[in-house]
């Protein structure tokens, strides 16, 4: 599904933020990338969804190498096969929840008829299918997060990648995120969440440990790397 080779990330001559990091997540996984703060966490992140570049290496998603694609081919090849989820949501206000989660269709190619049923459908599976028409504002931080999870969902991703998706809410909000997200995986999502929450990591099937731009350990290698 993802595959990374060799990526590194330079800032200047000064900060390497991404250091000869491989690493490879196959359809149906649940990951946790957990590390320190400024350990290379959002760079990687960043880098597996073809919103940053690495300053070497490759990064392929779905067989497809990110390298070398013009902005409008990476584009479509993020809207088809990914979906992103923030710690603070990032909806738009003045939109509803379904309008909202529509947006995440807009460069699908999905006709415009289509995409308020398809929004409808994604949030009745995050639990949300009594609010469509709620405002941003009109909602807690956890339901929030369950639209936002929604917006990532509805266009079927091959890969959600979560950048500290509980953060921003209490241990509750936080755990039923944490619940849905492997309800999801276990209906067949691939996901990857950033999390610097051990215990949030320890929840989770895999896990990938990030040190000073460094992989320094992956469960599923069963051992430091
Ligand atoms: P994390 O997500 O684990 O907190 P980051 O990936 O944000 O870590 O940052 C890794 C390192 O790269 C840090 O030392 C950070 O200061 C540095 N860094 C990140 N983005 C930039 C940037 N745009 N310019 C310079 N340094 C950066």
């Amino acid at each position: 599904m993802l595959r990374l080779r060799d990526v590194t990330k330079t800032y200047g001559s000064a900060v390497t933020a991404l250091d000869h990091v491989s690493l490879d997540i196959e359809a149906g996984e649940l990951v946790a990338i957990v590390g320190p703060s400024g350990s290379g966490k959002s760079t990687l992140l960043n880098i597996m969804g073809t919103l940053d570049t690495p300053s070497s290496g490759t990064v392929e998603i779905a067989g497809r190498n990110a390298a070398g694609l013009s902005d409008r081919n990476l584009s479509l090849l993020r809207a088809r096969w990914l979906g992103f989820v923030f710690q603070h949501f990032h909806l738009t206000e003045g939109l509803s929840a379904a309008e909202n989660v529509s947006t995440g269709l807009l460069y699908s190619g999905v006709p415009r008829r289509r995409r308020h049923p398809l929004a409808c459908e994604a949030l009745e599976r995050v639990g949300m299918g009594h609010r469509v028409s709620h405002m941003p504002h009109q909602l807690s931080g956890g339901e929030r997060q369950r639209v936002a999870i929604a917006r990532a969902l509805v266009n079927t991703p091959a890969l959600v990648l979560a950048d500290e998706p509980t953060g921003a809410l209490d241990t509750a909000n936080g755990q039923a995120v944490l619940d849905l997200l492997t309800q999801l995986n276990d209906e067949g999502t691939t996901i990857a969440v950033i999390t610097h929450d051990r215990d949030i990591a320890a929840s989770l099937p895999r896990r990938i440990e990030m040190r000073d731009g460094r992989m320094t350990a992956d469960s599923a290698a069963g051992a430091t790397v």
